[in-house]
């Protein structure tokens, strides 16, 4: 089959690598429902890897447990973003239909897929991005000036704060990585600037279990909002990319209202 072979670290990165490819299955190293950022990788991990033709990460530090095996392995390695920044890029849309030409030529390149497929699928998901781009932007844009800041349990929001006018005024850990671990004066500094800014609202990843937030929270009388930021199983309200980025900022856009 064509186009066999291709692998991304990420089921998200998966999706969006399998829409360029028009449709062509993509496989992912990490499984649905393990975070990224502690995600190991087994020996058979490391066969499937060096075995494949081509492989889509992330990058920016996103994968931490999978550098090592990245910098190792013979297959050609295509990073979505390379900078310092805040390495959840695909929580901005435009940032990833910006990404785009990169990831198609690098399936032409190294996967050996037709050029002109390739670009035509692209496009379609091009404007499927704009389009999600500017629903979201509009519903955020009317969430009042003085209601538009928030607090995150890792840095998480840097891409998408900055596209849609959002201000994140600090994170629980101030890592890119849910990997770090807070010092008790840190998470008191962080409430004293919340209250100082009149934030009541605490941003989690969904699913994540995390005790620090949830007493930062308590103790400014502030609302925990549980966010997206992975894809979910197929069929759930965040089975697809579209999906789960709608759903953070339907949730969002709650909670910062109330
Ligand atoms: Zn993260």
């Amino acid at each position: 089959m064509q186009g066999a072979g291709i692998l991304a670290t990420t089921p998200l990165w998966a999706e969006i690598t399998s829409t360029v490819a028009c449709g062509q299955p993509i496989g992912s190293l990490i499984p649905l429902g393990v975070d990224h950022h502690g995600f190991e990788p087994s020996l058979a991990d490391r066969g499937r890897l060096d075995a494949s033709l081509l492989v889509v990460a992330n990058g920016g530090g996103l994968e931490a447990g999978l550098d090592d095996t990245l910098a190792a392995t013979p297959t050609p390695v295509h990073r979505i973003v390379s900078d310092g920044r805040d390495p959840h890029v695909w929580l901005d849309p435009v940032s990833v239909a910006d990404a785009l030409p990169a990831l198609a030529e690098a399936l032409i390149v190294h996967a050996g897929l037709d050029s002109v497929a390739i670009e035509a699928c692209r496009l379609a998901l091009d404007d499927r991005l704009r389009t999600l781009d500017e629903d979201i932007g509009k519903r955020l844009a009317t969430v009042p000036a003085n209601r538009r800041s928030l607090v995150t349990d890792h840095a998480t929001l840097g891409r998408f704060a900055d596209r849609f006018r959002l201000e994140v005024i600090g994170s629980v850990l101030e890592s890119f990585s849910s990997m770090a671990e807070p010092s008790a004066h840190d998470l008191e500094l962080l409430a004293g600037e919340m209250r100082r800014n009149d934030v009541t609202v605490v941003a989690v990843e969904e699913d994540s279990h995390d005790s620090d937030s949830r007493r930062l929270a308590e103790r400014t009388g502030s609302a925990i909002v549980e966010i997206p930021l992975r894809l979910g199983p197929e069929g759930s309200p965040t089975g697809t990319y579209e999906e789960m980025l709608r759903t953070l900022a339907e949730r969002l856009d709650e909670a910062l209202r109330r």
